[in-house]
């Protein structure tokens, strides 16, 4: 016999425990099914342990600058990776702990542990039950992609999950794919001590962003040593007698052909709705497998949604959450929240990090519109010479007859956090000259941002 819920979740990743709780909280009695880590991607092999690896990475860095500040330090700078990874162990089980406390103590819940399977529109199995409710809640999240290549079944390679398991020193890593998480990794290794290569098969890293955004990177990378390879498609993998993979390469430019002795694959997320049974349920997903959703976040089938990453409309921890918020608005508050509200931002956590917010420069041209454009470098922060962290630039965009802001990229010290100001004021929908007279404080990165609004000029 079906169980019968007025509601399921299926997948514990960065909206469904929030949505469990306000389901359960407006009576609802629900279901959450999850297959392996309460957290999902963000807690467990995400954001969370992927940072606290970076701030390893960034101390064993700063020490090796020591002698920069004034600071002396005898013998070389030496990284436990075991110590490394413990520490990164802590920080992401404490998270995953916190997630799961919080889901067991949530009254009205009852959790199912195992692989949730549609069989039919409102009806799930997980193990040997059956599910049925009138409300399906989809956050199934995504996982690596593994790309159809020659010879990649014969060599071992990592992924961002395996990555986390890592408790020594790769001697040389090969990172193919040169975008957010490829890079993050890239610069984390090379503090800890690995020669790194990065091959990317298009022009240039982070491609999503503009060419002197990607061009900046590629040299804040390289002047700490990380090999780029641009251009350069893998065509093919092999294991060596010596035990090194190597990884031929069709390019124009530079050897054919790359040898290390670990491998990471970051090429690229998919969606975990291969597995999920859609079919029976006939809901419709797009010809990359993402979930397809309107503005409120509704499949084609009544009473399903699809939040999070697998919805293909964000793939960030903020979108996840986001589209809880909007769903639990829509279903509860009588708040009519949509996903077209939400304004793009996202950062790259190098060092110094890359803050993003709404559109590109080359976005922005393309749409014809008549804008303004202000570029800085970060040497023009007085805190960021201060600190001696002056890599980096800040551009912003204008609409020239609205005189709202656009977009941003803040690649810098505190680019991440910075970059918050122009979008909070993005969301107001106020004119940029309102910052433009805002008096920061003295010495902070974001003091700049009003002399940059006083200095824009038209987008030529
Ligand atoms: C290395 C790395 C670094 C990242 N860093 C950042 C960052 O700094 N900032 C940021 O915003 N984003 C970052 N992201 C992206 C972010 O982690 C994801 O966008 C976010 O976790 C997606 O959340 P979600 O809710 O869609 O699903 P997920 O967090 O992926 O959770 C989905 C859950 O569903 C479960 N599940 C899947 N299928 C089933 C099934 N059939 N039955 C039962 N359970 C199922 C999974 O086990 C998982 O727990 C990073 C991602 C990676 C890989």
């Amino acid at each position: 016999m079906p169980e019968r819920f007025d509601a399921i979740i299926i997948g514990a990743g960065q909206a469904g425990p929030s949505l469990a709780q306000r389901l359960t909280r407006e009576g609802l009695r629900t279901a959450l099914i999850e297959r392996h880590l309460f957290g999902g991607t963000c807690v467990n092999t995400g954001c969370i342990p992927t940072k606290t690896l970076v701030a390893s990475a960034r101390a064993a860095h700063m020490a090796r600058r020591a002698a920069d500040y004034g600071v002396v330090l005898d013998g070389p700078v030496k990284v436990d990776m075991k110590k490394v990874k413990a520490r990164k162990d802590v920080v992401s089980g404490e998270s995953n702990e916190n997630v799961t406390k919080w889901l067991e103590g949530m009254r009205n819940l009852e959790i199912y542990r195992g692989h949730a399977r549609f069989e039919g529109s409102h009806s799930v199995r997980v193990n040997d039950a059956v599910l049925e409710a009138e409300k399906i809640f989809i956050n199934v999240g995504a996982r690596a992609s593994v790309p159809d290549m020659p010879g990649l079944n014969q060599v071992d390679y990592l992924n961002n999950s395996s990555m986390m398991a890592v408790d020594f020193l790769p001697e040389h890593l090969v990172i193919i794919g040169g975008s957010y998480i490829g890079l993050e990794f890239a610069q984390m290794y090379r503090r800890f001590g690995s020669r790194v290569t990065v091959v990317e098969k298009g022009e240039g890293l982070i491609a999503r962003d503009d060419e002197d955004v990607s061009g900046a990177v590629s040299r804040i990378l390289e002047a700490e040593g990380i090999e780029v390879r641009l251009n350069a498609a893998c065509v093919a993998m092999e294991k060596r007698g010596d035990g090194r993979i190597s990884v031929r390469l069709d390019c124009e430019t530079g050897d054919r052909e790359v040898t290390g002795t670990h491998l990471l694959l970051a090429m690229g997320r998919r969606p975990n709705t291969d597995d999920l049974g859609l079919e029976q349920a006939g809901i419709a997903v797009n010809d990359r497998g993402f979930i397809v959703v309107d503005d409120a976040l509704r499949t084609n089938v009544p009473g399903v949604w699809a939040l999070g990453e697998a919805n293909g409309r964000g793939a960030f921890t903020h979108t996840s959450y986001n589209d809880f918020e909007i769903v639990a608005a829509n279903l509860f508050d009588n708040d009519p929240r949509k996903v077209t509200d939400r304004i793009l931002c996202y950062a790259l956590f190098i060092d110094p990090p890359l803050g993003r917010v709404g559109m590109t420069e080359r976005e922005v041209r393309a749409s014809g519109r008549s804008a303004l454009i202000g570029k800085m470098p970060m040497a023009r922060v007085g805190r960021a010479r201060e600190r001696g962290e002056t890599q980096g630039f800040m551009k912003v965009l204008a609409d020239a007859e609205t005189d709202r802001l656009l977009g941003a990229a803040i690649l810098g010290m505190n680019g991440d956090e910075v970059v918050h100001s122009l979008l909070d004021l993005m969301y107001a929908d106020a004119p940029y000259t309102v910052m433009q007279r805002a008096v920061h404080i003295h010495p902070t990165v974001t003091e700049l941002l009003p002399t940059l609004l006083g200095d824009l000029k038209p987008l030529e």
